[in-house]
């Protein structure tokens, strides 16, 4: 992605110079890959931290020196992050609305945020109640290594599905995804979450088609770097991994296939008219 020299956005909160609370995760590695089952890409925070026990020993007060090796990454997120702005103002606009930018929180370790307490083993989130995404920028070296998903584009699709969140928030679609949680069976609201998942990516794939005509940031292969991204963390490639089966009534965020597709038909289509997962029956 061509971003060296460009505008980055001043909403970004660091807070990596300040250790969060020493965290115990209950249940060990199960709980560890549930966790990331559910939260990879921001899911549903509030379940999964309620299962994070906040360990009772003393606090960490220790302040660690700013990481100057990954402050180009905190440059390169900041400035994706001021793209989304560019994109999503003017799509907001068009629709006769006012985009209020969401704040990026970039934090070591663990983090204390608007929807709980949460570690890094998490992966980035969005909280809708404080409209902040966190990112621990030690999730880019996860893509490459664990996720075998090289390449600054990957890492830019991540933040541009979390800021498909907030802008999900501000359209109401998530909060009546949460709201019929009581009404419907688990089934019935996993699949409703896989679609609030899809459409993230989809948005995702709008903002890098509407970007890329205002900024001409694509270099050769960064398109394939977020297919491949979004391929490495579909649901049926992570329960594959950890449990060597596919559950799909367990799937939350959708499949590798649907994550490729959707992302696709976004920065194909670039219209956001065209990412209505909720009546599409086929995903
Ligand atoms: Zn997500």
């Amino acid at each position: 992605m061509r971003w060296q020299g460009r505008r980055q956005s001043s909403n970004v909160e660091d807070r990596r110079s300040s250790t969060g609370r020493k965290v115990a995760v209950g249940g060990g590695l199960g709980t560890v890959i549930l966790v990331v089952l559910s939260l990879l890409f921001g899911g549903n925070p509030l379940d999964v931290i309620n299962q994070i026990d906040v360990g009772s020993g003393p606090q960490q007060e220790t302040t660690a020196p700013a990481d100057t090796q990954k402050d180009e990454l905190a440059d390169f997120v900041s400035v994706v992050l001021g793209d989304t702005e560019q994109v999503w103002g003017n799509l907001f606009e068009e629709m006769g609305r006012t985009y209020q930018e969401p704040t990026l929180v970039l934090f070591r370790n663990s983090v204390e945020s608007g929807c709980g307490f949460a570690s890094a083993a998490t992966g980035p989130f969005y909280c809708p109640a404080d409209q902040k995404i966190y990112i621990d920028l030690s999730f880019y070296q996860d893509l490459k290594d664990r996720f075998q998903a090289p390449g600054d584009f990957a890492m830019a699709y991540v933040i541009a599905h979390e800021v498909g969140h907030h802008v999900q928030n501000l359209l109401g679609i998530s909060d009546q995804v949460h709201q019929s949680r009581s009404q419907v069976s688990q089934k019935e609201y996993n699949q409703l979450s896989v679609r609030l998942e899809l459409q993230a990516d989809f948005l995702a794939g709008v903002w890098a088609k509407h970007d890329q005509q205002l900024n001409n940031i694509l270099e050769e292969g960064d398109i394939e770097e977020a297919l491949g991204a979004a391929n490495a963390i579909g649901d049926d490639r992570l329960q594959r991994q950890s449990q060597g089966y596919v559950v799909p009534d367990a799937f939350t965020h959708g499949t590798s296939e649907q994550r490729m597709r959707w992302f696709r038909r976004g920065f194909e289509t670039g219209d956001i008219n065209q990412g209505d997962t909720f009546s599409t029956p086929n995903l």
